[in-house]
């Protein structure tokens, strides 16, 4: 199969779906009509193999769904709505056409999930392994976009869901791996750890919450994703908002799954969330008048508020002990 029989192959089963999508791949390049009025958000992510991803215990599927997915997460992270994406790969010749249709597979898989549309690419070559980067594309009305430097002192900070899962999973995944090139034919002990192997795995957008927020009238002041920690993320908020943070340990979300395989494995379910990272939350201040439009949701929680800038970011411990938040998320 050429280059073109390849493309269209592995496209064939992306039929666009969103209304500003004028033309779709095939053509030199998509055209994409912006809704009235809103603002065009766009964002890029390359994965390269044996660095951001192992195909040892990733599954190619899993690949192409998270690597869109991280994408639209950011777009979320601007309060804006992801619409369409394009997808550049570089593949070494080891790679066959079924396992370039797996990845795909999960792309197709993020565009049912999200309802987005697979607008275009490119297709290459490369010595060794492989790469991924992803364009994602979203829009929103100007006044409803969430940037990292709105956070005033006094705005509460909230985070979505719960933290640290992604962390164990990865822990789990390479602890198997090991076991496997010490014993290669072991079968990989995964069983009780789907939650936080899915929560590596398979992480999802919170395309909802951004919808949730739009809903109850609330506009973030601030907003972030966690792709690198929530410690590392709430410094780039006070960074960019020149404020600074208090957050409360007793109030960080952490699920069942992550405290009992925290225990296992011997690591602080706190610490996983700080600084594990590939949770894909989201992180983001609101106004304290908009606290009772929240109050009670099973998608929040408060975690802390801002404070002003020459401050601390500040951990108060459940032994009522106070650690300064410092940056260990992922580097790369
Ligand atoms: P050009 O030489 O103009 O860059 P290409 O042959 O690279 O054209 O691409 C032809 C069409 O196929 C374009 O619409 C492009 O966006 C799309 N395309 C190329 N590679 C991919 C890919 N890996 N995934 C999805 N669409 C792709
Ligand atoms: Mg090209």
């Amino acid at each position: 199969m050429g280059e073109f029989g390849l493309i269209n192959h592995l496209v064939q089963y992306f039929i666009p779906k969103v209304d500003s999508t004028i033309k779709d791949a095939g053509d030199d390049a998509a055209i994409i009509s912006p809704p009235p009025g809103e603002h065009l958000v766009v964002t890029t992510d390359l994965l390269v193999e044996g660095v951001h991803f192992d195909l040892m215990y990733t599954p190619l599927k899993h690949l192409g769904y998270k690597a869109v997915v991280v994408n639209l997460s950011d777009v979320c992270a601007m309060n804006a709505k992801p619409t369409q994406f394009t997808v550049s790969i570089a593949v070494s010749s080891k790679y066959s056409v079924e396992a370039l249709e797996e990845l795909y597979s999960g792309m197709l898989a993020a565009c049912e999930t999200y309802g987005v549309d697979l607008v275009g690419g490119d297709t290459t070559t490369i010595a060794n392994g492989c790469a991924i980067s992803i364009t994602a594309i979203g829009f929103n009305k100007p006044e409803k976009l969430s940037l990292r430097s709105g956070a005033k002192p006094n705005d509460l900070l909230v985070v979505t869901g719960d933290l640290g899962g992604a962390y164990l999973g990865l822990q789990i995944l390479e602890r198997e791996k090991q076991v496997f090139i010490a014993a290669p034919g072991a079968q990989p002990l995964l069983e009780g750890y789907d939650y936080v192997i899915g929560r590596q795995l398979k992480p999802e957008a919170r395309i909802d919450v951004v919808q949730l927020l739009d809903q109850l009238e609330v506009k973030p002041t601030a907003m972030i994703d966690i792709s690198d920690g929530l410690s590392s993320e709430i410094i780039h908020l006070a960074e960019n908002s020149n404020c600074s943070f208090r957050i409360f340990e007793d109030k960080i979300p952490v699920s069942p799954e992550v405290q009992s395989c925290a225990k296992e494995l011997n690591v602080d379910p706190t610490t996983c969330a700080l600084n594990g990272g590939e949770d894909y939350e989201l992180l983001f201040t609101i106004a304290m008048d908009d606290y009772e439009k929240i109050k009670g949701n099973p998608n929040f929680s408060v975690i802390g508020h801002a404070t002003p800038v020459g401050e601390k970011n500040i951990l108060e411990t459940n032994g009522g002990g106070v650690v300064e938040l410092k940056a260990q998320g992922w580097k790369f």
